[in-house]
């Protein structure tokens, strides 16, 4: 089967009151399991972010969802991969920032040699809401002296204006 990216939409699922109550859980696991949908996927998101114009040295993706898709882009895009991850993770090097979560603080770190000086940077997540974690994740970015030319996800929140928070372009496939 060929998916359209429609058809790939169509395939995320909502669970209500999950990880806790009042939280509506956009999951996009069931993508995954149709190697179609995410050859759509993937090419779709490697268009949009050629269609950008700006060179790209690094995907960036973030703990733990952004972990699935970015690779994929990255190896389209024939460049680098590089993770964000929560605090402690990381050997060796890292840059560090707190963030704030809807309750309390939380850490994302990055290994200091995974983004050089200048180096322009995608960063990729299934899912922005607040912008909290991607804001985060710009700074770690600009912290590393690199450039971030676009934030990327499956799902925009449209009520939480996450990109407000955010200095880079945004791209969503999806609004809820
Ligand atoms: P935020 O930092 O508020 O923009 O939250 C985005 C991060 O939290 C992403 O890494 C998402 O995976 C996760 N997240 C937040 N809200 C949801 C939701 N309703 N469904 C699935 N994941 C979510």
């Amino acid at each position: 089967m060929v998916y359209t990216i429609e058809q790939v939409k169509a395939l995320v699922r909502e669970f209500a009151d999950f990880p806790s109550k009042g939280i509506l859980f956009r999951d996009i696991f069931p993508i995954f399991r149709e190697p179609a949908a995410v050859e759509c996927l993937v090419s779709h998101f490697v268009e949009r972010i050629q269609a950008t114009g700006k060179q790209v040295d690094v995907v960036v993706g973030l703990d733990a969802r952004g972990f699935l898709l970015g690779p994929l882009i990255a190896l389209r895009l024939g460049v680098a991969f590089a993770p964000v991850r929560k605090g402690g993770k990381l050997p060796g090097s890292v840059a560090r920032v707190t963030y704030q979560k809807e309750y309390g603080e939380d850490v994302f770190e990055m290994q200091a040699d995974a983004v050089t000086k200048g180096q322009q940077v995608v960063i990729v997540d299934d899912l922005l809401a607040t912008g909290g974690s991607c804001g985060a994740a710009e700074e770690l970015v600009h912290k590393l002296e690199g450039v971030v030319v676009l934030d990327a996800f499956i799902i925009r929140l449209a009520g939480l204006e996450g990109d407000k928070r955010l200095r880079a372009p945004v791209y969503a496939l999806m609004e809820c």
